[in-house]
């Protein structure tokens, strides 16, 4: 497996407890595609444990960004969670080549309908963004479900690209709903919340991202409801 250096140039709280990092990799031919994740490395750890200092993460811009990578982490009590928060600026870590297969429909006139659960909004983000930065013209429709608004990343930069793209449709879905603004569904993605904003379910193409539970259970409401299963992509975090 091939090893690429990156170093990191920013950290920042994007929500409670999840935290953004942005790194520049050290090879300008590392090349990625929206919704692809990595296998991160902390090649100098400060803590440890038996479950090692690699994790694959979602790369959470899009690639036409500016050249750099971020990942969302939340925070954890892992060794390798406290050795990520603990890294500054400028310190290196290792990253393997880009993986995986959530790609979006090459036909641009296929909505996609994107169902994320948690810090599943990452490869989501890059998807969004590619997808408004290129002018694509696709109807997008995310689905967001979160414990609350507080760890809920990037929940404000969705309602403002939103408010821009008459092509994008965003749904937090909050299981608690205290300090919850604006239009929001409550409790967890549901049957009645999918047929409530996707018209026809079985003319669009879904992505549904996060823990395993939440990821099956979505998987099963749709496929029962007449979606084929080679017009739904998953990936599991947990
Ligand atoms: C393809 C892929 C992409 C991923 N992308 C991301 C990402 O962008 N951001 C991210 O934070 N994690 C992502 N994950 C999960 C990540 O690899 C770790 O498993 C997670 O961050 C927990 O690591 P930890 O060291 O904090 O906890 P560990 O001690 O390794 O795990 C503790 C348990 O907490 C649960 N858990 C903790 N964090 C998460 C999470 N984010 N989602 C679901 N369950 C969780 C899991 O059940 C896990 O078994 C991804 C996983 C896969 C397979």
């Amino acid at each position: 497996m091939d090893q690429f250096t990156a170093r990191l140039i920013e950290k920042r709280e994007v929500a409670k407890n999840r935290m953004a990092f942005l790194f520049v990799i050290k090879n300008s031919a590392y090349k990625y595609q929206a919704g692809q994740y990595a296998h991160f490395t902390i090649p100098f750890p400060v803590e440890d444990d038996k479950k090692g200092n690699t994790r694959p993460m979602s790369i959470a811009n899009a690639p036409s960004a500016n050249g750099s990578i971020m990942i969302v982490a939340r925070i954890g009590e892992s060794a390798f969670s406290q050795n990520l928060m603990a890294l500054k600026v400028d310190e290196e870590i290792l990253v393997s080549e880009p993986k995986g297969e959530l790609k979006l429909p090459g036909d641009k006139n296929i909505p996609v309908v994107l169902i994320a659960g948690g810090t599943g909004i990452t490869p989501v983000r890059g998807f969004v963004e590619e997808e408004i930065s290129g002018n694509s013209g696709r109807k997008m429709l995310v689905i967001y479900g979160n414990r609350n608004l507080e760890e809920a990343a990037f929940a404000e930069e969705f309602l403002q690209w939103e408010k821009m793209n008459s092509n994008l449709k965003f749904v937090p879905v909050f299981e608690n709903t205290a300090n919850a603004e604006g239009n929001y569904e409550a409790g967890l993605i549901t049957n009645e919340i999918l047929k409530k904003h996707i018209l026809n379910l079985d003319e669009h193409f879904y992505f549904i991202i996060g823990p395993t539970g939440m990821v099956e259970t979505v998987s099963a409401i749709l496929t029962s409801s007449g979606v084929k299963e080679e017009n739904i992509l998953v990936e599991r975090f947990s």
